[in-house]
């Protein structure tokens, strides 16, 4: 069995962190692959590594003085190499880094520093071998990450090493300049890792004990999820619950590798596990619900548009020119509804509408804003007659106005529209009726 182990920020946040880290990696033997994130918050109100890096490297990028600030990023790392009593020093590495901030070598080289010297640091005290994520992490030129590269090699580093540790977050361009992935990108290199070893699980540790069915801030105390699968996950993810990148999927999911989400602070806990597939029930008919403020969604009415052929793709043209992507369309027979985020269709929405207009000709465009969009999510609720039913009665009972349904084709998802101003009601309301309640 080989495992690979990604720690998130907050597991290695300091000294005490790293050492519970050290502990959990040397009870399995078959643990032999680490992936880092750069120092997270120690406390509430304590700034993460990678922050620091990034307000760093804007005062050198306009020229301003950077001594001080450099030197609390250098003392963050300082005092986990005390504290772990190690015997190395980051001299060199941070005349480098200051040299390089110096010549303006980019946002991405700054932030990518963070998880760079922790994965130095973890190195050493795991008495693992480092290898540099630029060298065996590769994005093509229009910045896009190149899988396949990446594997050959990630695999060709790899395959001749016992054990390792490989920084998360970013890679390098085929000239050896560095790229991150987007925030939180080190679930994605975690990901790629396990792919690449044929790692039989890939288990990421950040500090709660799995996923939960609903937002925390909204739900008090939610249930973990013991069994998610990848599909359910990506519609999950895709509606904003936190815990893993949403691109953290593919690399494993190509491999059918399965992913564990665990707590550093409770490692005796089994956690939530990701799967391809699975015969086990989930414990209720939904798996998990998500959701995101901040949609709006433009109506658009013609008579006999559903005789008309061609309508839909000419209105979604009118999106597609403006650089607009769409989330859900649902149709009538003389309406159709395009929903898109807010903050992308506002300084556009009049292009759009007047794109519509000299596409489609339509009779009439409204558009309504401060929507939020609601996934119920869970491979429990095709064999279960139903779930639909009970989630509207329990909007009902809560006074909630549902704008918007759709159900994918997979019967996998349920989204629902409501107005932004009942987005935490009706989640209560459906968490209520399947969890608390075990309807
Ligand atoms: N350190 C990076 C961030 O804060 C990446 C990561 O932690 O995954 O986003």
């Amino acid at each position: 069995m080989k495992k690979v182990v990604k720690f998130g920020g907050s597991s290695l946040a300091s000294a005490e962190q790293f050492k519970k880290v050290g502990e959990i990696i040397r009870a399995d033997k078959e643990r032999k692959f680490a992936v880092p994130s750069a120092p997270g918050k120690r406390f509430d109100g304590d700034t993460k590594v990678t922050d620091m890096l990034y307000a760093c490297y804007d005062l050198a990028e306009s020229g301003k003085d950077f001594k001080e600030q450099l030197k609390a990023i250098r003392e963050r790392y300082q005092e986990i190499i005390d504290g772990l009593a190690l015997k190395i020093s980051l001299d060199d590495e941070f005349k480098t880094i200051e040299k390089q901030f110096k010549d303006k070598a980019g946002k991405d080289y700054a932030a990518s520093r963070g998880e760079y010297l922790n994965g130095i640091i973890m190195a050493a005290y795991l008495g693992f071998e480092f290898v540099d994520a630029a060298g065996v992490v590769r994005f093509d030129e229009n910045g896009d990450f190149d899988a396949g590269t990446t594997n050959e090699l990630m695999q060709a580093r790899l395959n001749a090493l016992d054990a390792a540790v490989i920084p998360g977050f970013y890679g390098a361009y085929a000239d050896g300049s560095v790229k991150t992935f987007s925030r939180g990108g080190s679930d994605i290199t975690g990901s790629i890792v396990a792919r690449a070893i044929k790692a039989d699980v890939y288990e990421n540790w950040t500090d709660v004990s799995g996923f939960l069915v609903a937002d925390p801030r909204i739900i008090d105390n939610p249930e973990t999820i013991e069994t998610i699968t990848y599909r359910e996950l990506r519609e999950l993810a895709y509606m904003g619950a936190g815990v893993l990148h949403e691109d953290a999927i593919f690399p494993v999911r190509s491999e059918g590798i399965p992913i564990n989400i665990r707590n550093t602070n409770a490692p005796q806990d089994e956690g939530t596990w990701i799967v391809e597939s699975t015969c086990q029930k989930p414990k209720y008919v939904i798996t998990g619900i998500a959701g995101k403020k901040g949609f709006c969604s433009v109506n658009i009415e013609k008579d006999s548009m559903n005789s008309e052929i061609g309508f839909g793709r000419k209105v979604l043209q009118a999106f597609e020119e403006n650089g607009i992507s769409f989330e859900h369309v649902p149709s009538g027979i003389d309406t159709m509804t395009v929903f898109a985020h807010q903050d992308d269709f506002m300084h556009k929405e009049q292009k759009v509408v007047s794109g519509i207009h000299r596409l489609a000709d339509p009779d009439s465009i409204d558009i309504e804003a401060d929507l939020a969009l609601i996934a119920v999510v869970g491979r429990g609720m095709k064999s279960t007659r139903g779930t639909a039913g009970r989630i509207f009665s329990a909007l009902a009972h809560v006074n909630v106005n549902v704008k918007m349904i759709d159900q994918g084709s997979s019967e996998l998802n349920i989204i629902i529209g409501v107005a932004n101003a009942d987005f935490e009601v009706a989640i209560k309301a459906i968490y209520d009726i399947f969890v608390l309640y075990q309807l």
